[in-house]
């Protein structure tokens, strides 16, 4: 069984969120960097899955060198090998054409996603790739076993779940449940550092978006409390602030 697990390399989820002046760009200064929460549980369900049957682990991200610390948590929490694919990522298509085609060339039985990144939330990456390559494609997998070439997943719906089957190769992007993340050890660390990691040119792609800008929401305005008794006071209110009424 050989998988892919596709990383991406996002800020930490307490990071403070702040754009350059002219709305173009993240501010990336003092900013700590992550695996992407889903793409962690994707990488250990892969894990169980070839600690069960036997077979390999490679992760994949598609970032310039920044992202190697990231990539090496990923090997050792348990990765077999890595590659990353030296090019900024600037925009889902960009990412999706990298990645397939690194696994045109490998023949992987499986490759697998986060349901989506928590930085830019595209929720794109999974499904281009399995277009690129062909392949079915099956987003928000809750649970995955496999049995005989075939995958059977379970899905969240609205009201209900939805069991699937489809037969390898699959390209799949995880979600909450189908694993609980592995914190790695002490081994692991030791290991990450001679484990092998890749570096692979980028292939040219022409870019199908293009960012005018960023802004972040509004700031809140205060809540102005009324008094349970001054009925008046919010009949104005609602009247000549909020113009509801
Ligand atoms: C330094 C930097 C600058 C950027 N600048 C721009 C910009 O100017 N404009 C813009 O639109 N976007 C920018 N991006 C974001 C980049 O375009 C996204 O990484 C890309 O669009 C993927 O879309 P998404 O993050 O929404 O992925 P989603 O589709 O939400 O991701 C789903 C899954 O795809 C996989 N995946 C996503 N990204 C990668 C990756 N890089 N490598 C491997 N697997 C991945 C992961 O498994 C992830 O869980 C920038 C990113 C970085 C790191």
């Amino acid at each position: 069984m050989k998988i892919l697990v596709c990383i991406s390399n996002v800020p930490d989820t307490t990071s403070k969120i702040n754009f350059t002046d002219d709305h173009k760009s993240f501010v990336s200064a003092g900013v700590q960097y992550i695996i992407n929460p889903y793409d962690e549980l994707a990488l250990t369900r892969a894990l169980e899955i070839t600690e069960k049957d036997g077979g390999s682990v490679t992760v994949i991200n598609v970032g310039d060198a920044s992202t190697d610390a990231t990539i090496r948590k990923a090997l050792a929490i348990g990765a077999t090998d890595a590659v990353r694919i030296n090019a900024a990522p600037r925009d889902a298509y960009f990412v999706a054409k990298q990645i397939a085609q690194y696994a045109k060339q490998h023949a992987f039985d499986l490759i697998l996603t986060g349901r989506e990144s928590i930085d830019y939330n595209g929720g794109q990456v999974a499904s281009m790739v399995a277009e690129l390559l062909d392949m079915p494609s099956v987003t928000n997998i809750k649970l995955l076993q496999l049995e005989n070439g075939v995958a059977t997943m379970e899905r969240e719906i609205e009201g209900g779940k939805e069991l699937l089957t489809c037969p390898l190769p699959l390209v799949g992007s995880a979600t909450e449940g189908i694993a609980e993340p592995r914190i790695p050890n002490m081994r692991g660390i030791m290991s990450a550092r001679t484990k092998p990691l890749a570096v692979v040119d980028a292939v040219d792609v022409a870019l199908l978006t293009e960012v005018i800008g960023y802004d972040k929401p509004k700031t809140r305005s205060n809540v102005n409390l009324i008094a349970a008794e001054d009925v008046a006071k919010l009949v104005t209110l609602l009247h000549t602030e909020a113009k509801v009424i």
